[in-house]
This record gives C-alpha cells, sequence and structure tokens, in this order.
C-alpha cells in the first residue's frame, strides 16, 4: 500500500524535476527591466564636491574648471554657472518648488517640459 509518504515523496520530486530553462528566461526578463529602471532614477550625488545632495541638476555649462555636471545649487553657485545651462527640474527640491539659485535669476519649474532626465550623457570630455 502507497503510504502518503511515498504519494508525498513522489509529488516532490516531480516538482524538482521541473525543467529550469522557463525560471532562467524569468530572471534575465527582471534583470533587463531592473536596467531600464535605473535609468530613469532621481540623480542625487552631485558630481563636483561629491556629496548626496537634495538639490543636484544637469547643467551643460561652459565652465572650464570643473567637467562636473550633475551639480548641487552650492556647487552650481560657487562655480558661477548660470541657470540658463540647467537642463532638468529633477531634484527633490524641484519638485517640492524650492529650488533656488544665488548666483542669477532661477528659471522657473515651467521653462523644464521634461523633468525627467532619463539620457544620460555619454564618457566625460577630458578635452573640454
Ligand atoms: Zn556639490
Amino acid at each position: 500500500m502507497g503510504s502518503l509518504k511515498d504519494e508525498l515523496l513522489k509529488a516532490g520530486l516531480k516538482a524538482t524535476q521541473k525543467p529550469k530553462a522557463p525560471n532562467e528566461r524569468e530572471q534575465i526578463k527582471k534583470k533587463q527591466v531592473t536596467e531600464a529602471v535605473i535609468h530613469q532614477e532621481q540623480r542625487n550625488f552631485c558630481e563636483e564636491c561629491q556629496l548626496v545632495r537634495p538639490d543636484v541638476e544637469l547643467y551643460y555649462h561652459r565652465n572650464p574648471t570643473t567637467e562636473a555636471e550633475w551639480i548641487c545649487v552650492k556647487c552650481a553657485d560657487q562655480l558661477k554657472i548660470a541657470d540658463t545651462f540647467r537642463q532638468t527640474a529633477q531634484s527633490d527640491t524641484s519638485i517640492k518648488k524650492m529650488f533656488r539659485r544665488e548666483h542669477g535669476a532661477t528659471r522657473s519649474p515651467s521653462d523644464f517640459k521634461v523633468q525627467k532626465f532619463d539620457k544620460p550623457k555619454g564618457p566625460i570630455n577630458g578635452n573640454r
């Protein structure tokens, strides 16, 4: 007579003998999705002072003293980078409408149609 234990063992064996391929494919899919999400993540690391700040935005400036492009308000003011070079309004400070520059005028949040910047520029060009 087949005991309950035997039945469970059989069921257990069947479960572990499932082909592995579908699981692997699923894992790859999940990884790709995660990477795509990372691209759209909010940036809050200032490349100038190397600190995480709530007011980091992207600046396409022509200041020769720095190669940083993601810069916090404090550094942008110190570098005298005008707010006209700012490309994003994606920081927490911007979202809370508390973004304010000391150096020159602050652009209106409505100037930024794309508030989430999801196309990171290529490697920093050292020849600038
Ligand atoms: Zn900074």
